[in-house]
């Protein structure tokens, strides 16, 4: 068996639990959950991949909702220190990879200082799921040469972003956090020339049974994205090529 297999006592395994469906974790992933004493986890993974953590490991949840309530980040540090102290073999599991939007350095800072012996397991992100429902590749020969990840807010609040960049024809970018920042994502895109017709695909709950797709455009995204309820992810200049097509209006509008 290789290290990434075996997670040894007293160290702190960070796992990347993909964006919900059992079928994207990773078969590292999923064993490192077998061997976990204790798994501590984010409010969005799935209820798919909690089920395959074992009975006999502790679980605890530190869910965090976007402008919500939340677990302080000191107190997530102080958990899963303590666990790996007392000679557990913690795993820490994010949804989507946990280096993308996961706070996965603080976490790391916060092992080092500590003296705690710690490795990563990659996961499937979100995004890659979400291109993959809609039928397009995230890069494109002669469209784009490059993809941009984005969050729609950050510590600040609505994160500024290089809308000059982004508002040239054939950018491609996945936002991650985008449904509240939606209206002021539109606002800058269009003030530095996109067009209001650049498609915007929205994917909510991407790769679980609940999965939606709404085809918009940078015109009608606020109103699209104030119709969603879950996790989603913008993805900005591809409109769907082919879709699990979910909404009625969405099967008119590509009838
Ligand atoms: N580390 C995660 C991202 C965490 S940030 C990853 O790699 O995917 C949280 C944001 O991720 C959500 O606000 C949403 O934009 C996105 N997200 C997470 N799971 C998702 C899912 N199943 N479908 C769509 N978006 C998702």
């Amino acid at each position: 068996m290789t290290q990434a297999q075996t997670l040894s006592a007293g160290t702190v395994t960070f796992v990347g639990a993909g964006p919900g469906a059992a079928d994207h974790l990773t078969l590292g992933a999923f064993r490192a959950l077998q061997t976990a004493d204790v798994v501590i986890h984010d409010r969005l993974v799935g209820p798919e991949i909690l089920a395959l953590i074992p009975v006999q490991a502790m679980r605890v949840d530190v869910g965090k909702e976007g402008f919500g309530p939340s677990t302080p980040q000191s107190a997530i540090h102080a958990l899963i220190t303590g666990h790996a102290q007392t000679g557990a073999r913690v795993v820490r599991l994010k949804s989507g990879d946990s280096g993308i939007f996961g706070r996965l350095d603080e976490e790391i800072d916060a092992l080092d200082e500590a003296g705690i012996e710690w490795s990563i397991l990659p996961g499937l992100t979100s995004a890659a799921a979400a291109a993959a429902s809609i039928g397009q590749s995230l890069t494109k020969r002669g469209r784009n040469a490059a993809l941009r990840i984005l969050t729609g807010h950050d510590m600040a609040g609505f994160a500024e972003q290089d809308w000059a960049g982004l508002a040239r024809k054939g950018e491609v970018a996945a936002i991650y956090m985008g449904k509240k920042s939606s209206r002021f994502i539109q606002g800058r895109l269009m003030m530095h020339g996109a067009g209001a017709d650049t498609p915007v695909t929205l994917v909510e709950n991407a790769s679980r049974a609940d999965e939606r797709i709404v085809a918009a455009t940078l015109q009608t995204l606020p109103e699209a994205a104030a119709a969603l309820s879950g996790p989603a992810i913008l993805l900005y200049g591809l409109a769907p090529r082919r879709a699990a097509l979910a909404l009625p209006q969405l099967k008119e509008a590509l009838a």
